[in-house]
């Protein structure tokens, strides 16, 4: 078996979603677009399930078809990119709950499915998706008449606590939507980090339930081992890679592990990262190619069958730093090759 091993504990997930529910009095919903940022939505959305988890959201409609099938007819799927037109027929068959985002995806929603359930979004100050402030205070009414699911916005800095954006927008959220009789939700995981004021009826953890910062008391949820293909001794002055990018400064042992960018490990890790044979760092050498990594395995008592890449010693945020990124991108990039090893409910 020369492909990566990608251990994922979904007793961590359902731990993290327990332990963000905990935090507040409100409901807690599951984030599972993305594929659960590449968990594996299935998988994830029944483990949750099974939690008690009763309300999921995707990015798009077609992310619902395997997430329907997985759970049954019972819980509520919703859209963050609302109702766009080519959407209705996915809508009405799956009854997915669109989260309406301007004046022209109501009126697609309110003409193609009259009755059906809906939510709406409105922009707080990020400028991606939602109703603005000014359409909403024009169709609130209408809108209300209709029985919105949920009314919800989006916070654009809670994983910086103190951003003065948060109370801005938590202030603008509640000038729009108080006093309405419809369940409201502006917190995703960092939002429910900043406090039981913006939580609100539901919050919409992602990242944290898979064990991503800015949840910093997350279970860590995944592993990645890559197996080593092949060893070699290096001779001082002797280069390794493409690009003749390493040079060796003393004699050194490389190994050479199955894993490259086609499996998410980005080019900008060449000599950044490290793997670990137990507690013990090799750095990775030389660029990064499609397929493989080239290791200094130089200071390990013996030859090593496995590195590990995320795990303990290294973990996804820590990695997501020394590629410049975050840990959402790392996630949402694993390769679609590693020998996946799903264990837990
Ligand atoms: C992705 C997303 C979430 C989940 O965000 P996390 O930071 O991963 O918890 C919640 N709400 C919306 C609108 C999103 O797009």
């Amino acid at each position: 078996m020369s492909t990566g091993r990608l251990t994922i504990d979904l007793d961590a997930v359902v731990a993290n979603w327990r332990a963000l529910d905990g935090m507040t009095n409100c409901k807690t919903a599951a984030v599972v677009k993305a594929d659960a940022y590449g968990i594996g939505a299935q998988n994830v959305s029944k483990a949750l399930f099974k939690a008690g988890a009763r309300k999921f959201f995707v990015a798009v409609a077609e992310e619902a078809v395997p997430l329907r099938e997985a759970l049954g007819p019972g819980p509520e799927i919703s859209v963050f990119s609302g109702h766009m037109r080519g959407d209705t027929d996915l809508i009405r068959e799956l009854n997915l709950t669109p989260m309406l985002n301007s004046v022209e995806q109501m009126t697609q929603h309110f003409e193609t499915l009259p009755g059906h359930p809906f939510g709406v979004q409105i922009d707080t100050g990020m400028n991606r998706l939602g109703m603005e402030p000014q359409e909403w205070g024009a169709l609130a009414e209408l809108i209300l008449s209709q029985g919105p699911k949920l009314v919800m916005s989006h916070l654009a800095c809670a994983d910086e606590p103190d951003h003065p954006m948060n109370p801005h927008q938590l202030d603008v959220f509640k000038q729009l939507t108080d006093g309405i009789n419809v369940p409201r939700s502006l917190a995703a995981t960092g939002g429910i980090l900043l406090g039981p004021e913006y939580h609100f009826d539901l919050t919409r953890p992602g990242i944290g339930l898979y064990g991503g910062m800015p949840f910093d008391q997350a279970t860590p949820v995944i592993e990645l081992e890559l197996p080593v293909v092949q060893i070699r001794d290096v001779a001082e002055g002797e280069v390794v890679g493409y690009g003749n990018s390493w040079q060796a400064e003393r004699p050194s042992r490389v190994a050479t592990v199955s894993g490259g960018y086609a499996d998410g490990i980005t080019r900008y890790l060449s000599d950044k990262a490290k793997l670990y044979h137990g507690n013990i760092p090799c750095p990775l050498i030389g660029r990064v190619s499609m397929d493989l990594l080239t290791i200094d395995i130089t200071d390990l008592p013996e030859d090593p069958e496995r590195l590990t890449l995320i795990g303990p010693q290294q973990t996804l945020d820590a990695l997501a730093t020394k590629a410049g990124t975050i840990g959402y991108e790392i996630l949402t990039q694993l390769g679609a090759r590693y020998n996946r090893r799903t264990y837990g409910k």
